[in-house]
């Protein structure tokens, strides 16, 4: 994409009514629109990292055996009475309306009633079990506090799962490959190592229970016990002597620190298929309800979290698997003919299917690469008055101070593979030309 053809505007200043550091640099980047409190649209740079965040957890899920759908936001009253969760005693985010004929309709803040309900039209057998669906959906809660940016807002895109078995056992091997195909999500977005799998309510040996995906970061609104050494952590509500003890801990062997969910996990057993009439034939031919097991990802809150803990005093640092583009290339200068071998090395880097933003714009040096900080694409590419001479670009990855110097063929071969640019030994590799 051309800079010059990009829309949003980057800003020096922080928007006056964001106290969040997501929210500052997420809108002086241009990657969102505040709409208002809790609310937030999301523009092309911002659209990007959503569809890469759920193009990674697309598939994993679809490793998992899922299959994607999408669950419509207006839902009925009556099926969230079954279970009696749409009065707003018992579910305090609802967010409602009354049709013209004075019915009441619901906008989903969860799906797990009319998926099960939905299910009931095409899960009548054991034979038609277990089944597994996710959708990515706009979820509409609302929340009381709405400060954290992106990270706590009244409409906001989570990716849902929900598994359906006829055995405890199949749900419970399901929950646990869904743990994991969870860690493989953290892991390739670029928060492996500060995310942590908390056991949330109930044992694994009750018929509910739940686990919740915490990220370390400052500016979570929860708080967990970690044990870094065994990579271990435990929620408030579980933190006690006695479950440290079950773990061979004291409780000095836990440091408190905060963190924000960035996925939910929740066995129901049969408990919501009795509620909801969800019954099929099993092998034994005999009636019974479906085992469910759901499977939440804060979609939006996600990217919140990967800009409160991966950036810097000067912007975003995105892993490359998220990032926006993979390549940020720079031009310098006013020249003709230096700006015809940009265009040329864009065009090159276009037909190598490589993700790149140009920055074609008539602005001095210092604005380009203040920009290019800020909206924090993993590789700086420059093309300034040495390139033409040299045949060499100049490479950093931004969060590294290292320049590297390599032809254009060179920096092909190196996005293409994983190695990351500060392994690069000879600096000098490489000297024929683009
Ligand atoms: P929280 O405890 O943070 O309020 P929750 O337990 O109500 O979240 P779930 O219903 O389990 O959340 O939703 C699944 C995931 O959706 C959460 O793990 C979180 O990542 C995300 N999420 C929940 N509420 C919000 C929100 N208001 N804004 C953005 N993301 C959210
Ligand atoms: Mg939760």
């Amino acid at each position: 994409m051309r800079q010059s053809r990009l829309f949003t505007k980057t800003r020096r200043e922080a928007p006056a009514d964001e106290v969040s550091k997501n929210a500052i640099l997420l809108t002086r980047a241009g990657f969102i629109n505040k709409e208002m409190a809790g609310v937030y649209s999301y523009l092309p740079l911002g659209w990007r990292v959503i569809q890469n965040l759920k193009r990674v957890i697309a598939e994993e899920m679809e490793k998992l055996g899922s299959r994607e759908i999408l669950m419509s936001t207006l839902q009925n009253k009556g099926v969230w009475e079954k279970t009696d969760r749409w009065d707003d005693e018992r579910v305090d985010v609802w967010f409602k309306s009354k049709l013209k004929n004075d019915t009441e309709i619901g906008f989903g803040w969860s799906h797990e009633e009319p998926i099960a309900e939905m299910m009931k039209s095409h899960v009548k057998s054991y034979n038609d079990l277990p089944v597994s669906v996710h959708q990515f959906q706009n979820k509409l809660r609302n929340e009381v506090r709405a400060k954290s940016g992106i990270m706590r807002c009244r409409e906001f895109i989570m990716k849902d799962m929900y598994f359906f078995a006829e055995t405890e056992a199949e749900n419970l091997s399901f929950y646990e490959s869904a743990i994991a195909a969870y860690s493989k999500v953290f892991d390739r977005v670029g928060l492996g190592n500060i995310t942590y799998v908390t056991s949330a309510s109930g044992g694994m040996f009750t018929d509910k229970f739940s686990h919740e995906f915490q990220t370390l970061c400052d500016a979570g609104e929860d708080y967990i016990y970690v044990n870094t050494e065994r990579r271990l952590a435990l929620n408030e509500e579980v933190w006690n002597e006695k479950t440290v003890s079950e773990l061979g801990l004291k409780e000095s062997d836990f440091e408190k620190k905060s963190a924000v969910e960035v996925g939910n996990i929740f066995n129901f057993g049969t408990k919501k298929s009795e509620d909801l009439g969800l019954i099929i034939q099993n092998q034994s031919g005999e009636k019974q309800s479906v085992h469910l097991s759901s499977y939440g990802i804060g979609v939006s809150r996600l990217m919140g979290t990967i800009v409160e803990v991966l950036s810097d005093e000067k912007g975003m640092i995105w892993p490359k698997e998220v990032a926006p583009f993979r390549v940020h290339l720079i031009f310098l200068g006013h020249d003709g003919v230096l700006k015809e071998l940009a265009d040329k090395i864009y065009n090159a880097m276009l037909s190598e299917n490589i993700e790149v933003l140009y920055d074609d714009r008539d602005l001095r040096a210092g604005e380009k690469f203040a920009d290019a900080d800020l909206i924090g694409i993993p590789t700086r590419v420059v093309i300034g008055g040495k390139t033409v001479e040299s045949k060499m670009l100049e490479v950093k990855d931004r969060g590294s101070d290292d320049v590297l110097m390599m032809t254009l063929e060179h920096l092909i071969e190196k996005l293409n593979s994983s190695t990351s640019f500060d392994k690069v030994q000879d600096k000098s590799l490489g000297t024929r030309s683009y």
